[in-house]
């Protein structure tokens, strides 16, 4: 006869999927009792009580206090909930302006944040001063550098995603610096990744903006520069070194405009704030940002303004139309910079996409603002490192599963 004794490596197993289970119901739930979980989870009592005082000891879970008692009667029970303070991470938007580190705990929520100017000095003075900025914000909350676990960064350069290495940010002028070892200082434990900001602005935007009703969408974004970012069954598309998405460096045809890149007539030399601004005669001040110039003159009733900002949703139509034919998407999303140029460009934008498209795949096409907006690309940044918190999480949970996010594993 086959002994139906589970094995030792099947018990484990077992152990670890039921922790797993545990952590899950409780972080989902909120407050709950160890009754409640046995109930949900089908588990037998004793198992719920032993996997719940180890998870407490770890700190994991928090014992809040006895809760009220069930009509029936009976003992008041003891509530558990997920200790957020378990562990924090940090997300990083280097923007070609501003960078901003945010702070936040095991759940997710902001707890802390802090801008720096992104100056295009030495890339290693700027992130050496990004961690200084970075500690005072850890130790103002009576943190220390080892209760940050995992750090996401995200920045408008190609990144090759493996490595954390920046291989060329054209609007920082950066090139070849090493994003990881820049920032090891904030805690050398901890895990750091770094993304390309458009791929991590989809990604919030899918995560908690536009939500996950378009699980094939394409994101063009401005900030200075122009990219895209392509998203394929929920999960975001790389490419085979993490470049996919550089539309803003594709030529359009007659451009003579140099671009940072070095090339010339890009889509980025059209499109851009600078270019924007260009095209609808504006010569650009130093009192304020140029997205708070593009913003003010896109209010106007300025006919030209709004003649000259259509054109430009028509030259980035056209680019879209070709990714439209390309990818099929479910979702245009439009965010950054481009949804400070108003109504006018969305217009000459769709405008483009379906005379340009193939009718087949523009018919059902949804072109969609960004929901988040500015908050959209640290929010990305601080998606990443919760994935990879949670990922560091699973080595001390033993097999926690984290929810799945869409950047690549
Ligand atoms: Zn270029």
């Amino acid at each position: 006869m086959v002994s139906q004794v589970p094995q030792p490596r099947d018990r484990a197993l077992l152990r670890k999927m039921s922790r797993r289970m545990i952590v899950d119901l409780v972080q989902r739930s909120g407050p709950v009792s160890r009754a409640t979980i046995a109930r949900s989870t089908n588990m037998a009592k004793p198992t719920v009580s032993a996997i719940v005082e180890e998870l407490a000891t770890e700190g994991i879970l928090t014992e809040l206090g006895v809760g009220e008692a069930s009509p029936s009667g009976g003992r008041r029970p003891v509530l558990y909930e997920f200790n957020q303070a378990s562990h924090h991470v940090v997300g990083i938007h280097i923007g070609v302006e501003t960078t901003t580190a945010v702070l936040a705990d095991a759940r997710g929520s902001e707890v802390a944040r802090t801008d720096v100017v992104t100056s295009r000095e030495a890339p290693a003075d700027v992130l050496a001063s990004l961690c200084g900025a970075i500690d005072r914000m850890i130790y103002e909350r009576d943190l220390a550098k080892c209760d940050v676990t995992a750090i996401g960064v995200c920045v408008p350069a190609l990144i090759d995603p493996l490595g954390g290495l920046l291989v060329f940010a054209p609007n920082l002028e950066w090139r070849n610096v090493n994003i990881v070892e820049g920032l090891r200082e904030v805690n050398a434990e901890a895990t750091i990744y770094v993304h390309n900001v458009a791929q991590a602005v989809l990604a919030a935007e899918y995560m908690e903006g536009i939500g996950q009703r378009w699980p094939n969408a394409v994101l063009l974004y401005e900030d200075n520069g122009v990219g895209a970012a392509i998203m394929i069954d929920g999960s975001i598309f790389h490419g085979v070194r993490g470049f996919a998405g550089e539309i803003g460096h594709c030529k359009l045809p007659g451009g003579e405009e140099p671009c940072n890149c070095g090339a010339k007539g890009c889509l980025e030399t059209r499109v851009s704030v600078t270019a924007m601004l260009r095209r609808v005669g504006h010569e650009p001040d130093r009192h304020s940002t140029l997205h708070q110039q593009l913003r003010t003159l896109a209010r106007s009733d300025d006919p030209r303004v709004k003649r000259a900002l259509r054109e430009v949703g028509k030259d980035l139509g056209l680019a879209t139309s070709w990714l439209v034919n390309l990818v099929n998407p479910d979702a245009v999303v439009i965010g950054g910079g481009f949804l400070d140029a108003g109504e006018a460009l969305l217009d000459g934008l769709m405008a483009s996409v379906r005379d340009q498209g193939l009718p087949e795949s523009t018919a059902a096409l949804t072109v969609q603002r960004s929901v988040l907006g500015s908050a959209a690309p640290v929010r990305g940044a601080t998606l990443l490192a919760l994935q990879a918190s949670r990922r560091s999480l699973q080595r001390v949970l033993g097999g926690y599963r984290a929810p799945s996010l869409p950047f690549a594993q």
